[in-house]
């Protein structure tokens, strides 16, 4: 970024404990850390098992929380609320934060929420082919996982699970 987001003048490069940075005689500084935000959600229906997506086109055949970016304007909740929506044609509520991970060679962070599944079935969408929900005992297929981050999460539940009992 060149110009300053706030004041508009031209930024200049600096360095700050060696992190290259830029700089606005306005006292703006721009820390070149932005990241992207996906809204990811580990879904329970009434049953407790959890949903995890399965991904069409490129990425066909793996597996997945349901989740996406926010778009500028919305909630983190918002935007979980929508993707999961969108990614199986289920409607969830309740949300609460879990956790939140990052993933900086691709400048991505996951905000988890848990959530429960008030309504829905899967419905046709651009993204996913189906649906399986899962337990800590009755786990997916661990070879088909998306990403590391998906790896990371998926772990998280099966360790809290293990210390819940459940
Ligand atoms: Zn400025």
């Amino acid at each position: 970024m060149d110009y300053c987001p706030v004041c508009g003048q031209k930024m200049t490069h600096d360095e700050i404990e060696s992190h290259k940075i830029m700089r606005c005689s306005c006292g703006y500084i721009d820390w070149d850390n932005w990241v992207n935000l996906s809204a990811v959600s580990v879904c329970y229906n009434d049953s407790g098992e959890f949903m995890m997506v399965h991904l069409k086109g490129k990425s066909k055949g793996k597996i997945t929380f349901p989740g996406g970016f926010r778009n500028l304007g919305e909630t983190l909740e918002e935007a979980a609320i929508r993707e999961c929506y969108e990614e199986s044609g289920y409607t969830i509520g309740e949300l609460e934060l879990y956790k939140v991970y990052t993933k900086d060679d691709i400048r991505l962070v996951w905000v988890v929420f848990r959530a429960r599944i008030i309504k829905g079935s899967f419905l046709e969408n651009n993204e996913t082919e189906g649906v399986s929900f899962h337990t800590t005992s009755n786990l997916p297929d661990m070879t088909k996982l998306r990403g590391s981050l998906t790896e990371r999460l998926l772990k998280d539940i099966i360790e809290e699970g293990k210390k819940d009992g459940r």
